[in-house]
């Protein structure tokens, strides 16, 4: 129960999932909490048939962020607090699920250190979008045990995992953020073990008109993402799971 619903004279926060980008991917309790809203404040990843769902009267605040521009966190949660004092419903709209990758921690920080009120609505992340439209199962028994969700944008961060569960084809990988450090993420699968037959999906824009699906292998998957100009948005499943697409580019 939102027990804070009607106190809209203290303001409060709703950050919502909204799924990856498929307006049919919101949940309804998404849908509903997004057309209360006085003010949406979104990221780059929203997508623009889920922002269009919000009410006509709402205020829209882009604060999506890219490489180098965009509008800092600090910005995002003092945007926060500052539209929730001032007594309005205010939804943080993220891409996907607001605490996957998605810095809704920080956010909820911010939120408790000002004393504002908040809940969570969960989205679908982009490693179950992108399950279910290349008809990946993750956690197929009969080939893996486990689904491990990884952020790919940094080699350090690449360089500290253990991949021997995937070598020893007991777990899927879904990498986030990982299409500018793919080669990383090749020399240091094939470092680990993993064979280099290791089925590899590259998913851009799941779940969009847009979408698309590159399958390779490990081995290949660099020279396959440049020869399909793969783009971010875009996640990497690796595992033994990862053959049974039932699109293609
Ligand atoms: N909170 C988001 C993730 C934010 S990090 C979520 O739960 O999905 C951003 C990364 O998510 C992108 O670099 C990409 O790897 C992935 N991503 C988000 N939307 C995607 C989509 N529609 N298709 C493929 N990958 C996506």
């Amino acid at each position: 129960a939102d027990c804070d619903a009607d106190s809209t004279a203290a303001g409060h926060v709703s950050l919502v999932g909204a799924g990856p980008g498929d307006p049919g991917l919101l949940t309804l309790k998404g849908l509903r909490v997004l057309q209360e809203a006085d003010v949406v404040i979104h990221d780059r990843l929203a997508s623009a048939g889920v922002l269009e769902l919000a009410r006509r009267d709402a205020e829209r605040i882009d604060v999506g962020k890219r490489p180098g521009a965009g509008t800092s966190q600090d910005a995002i949660n003092a945007l926060l607090v500052e539209h929730a004092r001032r007594g309005r419903r205010v939804v943080r709209l993220k891409g996907g699920d607001p605490f996957i990758f998605g810095r809704g921690g920080e956010e909820i920080d911010a939120l408790r250190a000002a004393g504002i009120s908040f809940d969570v609505v969960p989205g679908i992340t982009a490693a179950v979008a992108a399950s279910a439209s290349a008809a990946i199962p993750l956690t197929d028994r009969r080939h893996v045990h486990a689904v491990r969700l990884i952020t790919g944008n940094d080699a350090e961060i690449l360089d500290a995992f253990d991949f021997s569960d995937v070598a020893a084809g007991r777990e899927t990988l879904a990498v986030y953020m990982g299409v500018a450090q793919l080669p990383a993420l090749r020399a240091r699968l094939l470092a680990a073990g993993v064979t280099p037959a290791m089925p590899v999906a590259l998913i851009e824009n799941a779940s969009r008109a847009e979408q698309r699906v590159v399958a390779t292998t490990a081995a290949s998957l660099v020279a396959a993402a440049d020869a399909h100009h793969v783009a971010s948005p875009a996640i990497a499943l690796v595992g033994s799971v990862a053959v049974n697409q039932t699109r293609s580019t």
